[in-house]
């Protein structure tokens, strides 16, 4: 089923409709792991529960290491997300790591996500759960 991720703070869309899938599900791709790759291919969202991106983690809670989670190919989303402007959120070698927290703003100044870019990396965006919801409002079924 399509859906469009929200921000919860101001319902401003955030990506285009892509089609959501649990990891599980018939049509779901098996992500690539790959330095710098998307990890599949545009137009979907992919519901991971047994593997986080971060498995392990010290300290502090971190939007990586919980699940369920949804990893988004990053070309699907839309002007309306930005780099945070925080500039310890936003280190990496030659991209973005996501260690230090939420890196990415909705226009409104929410926190909505996580992008990872770098170099030892998958390219990916994952959306933060308590600040965006998936709606089909506006879209054809
Ligand atoms: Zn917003």
């Amino acid at each position: 089923m399509l859906q469009m991720l929200i921000c919860r703070s101001c319902g401003r869309q955030l990506s285009r409709p892509v089609n959501l899938l649990e990891e599980d599900a018939p049509k779901a791709p098996t992500p690539t792991i790959e330095d710098q790759v998307p990890p599949f291919a545009e137009g979907i969202a992919l519901i991971v529960r047994e593997e986080p991106i971060r498995t392990v983690i010290v300290g502090d809670p971190h939007p990586l290491s919980v699940t369920p989670q949804a990893w988004m190919n990053p070309n699907d989303l839309l002007k309306t997300v930005r780099n945070s402007n925080l500039a310890s959120r936003l280190n990496g070698c030659c991209g973005l790591d996501g260690c230090d927290g939420p890196n990415q703003l909705c226009v409104c100044g929410a926190e909505i996500g996580t992008r990872l870019s770098d170099c030892w990396t998958m390219n990916v965006f994952v959306p933060l759960q308590e600040a965006t919801e998936w709606t089909t409002n506006g879209l054809e079924q």
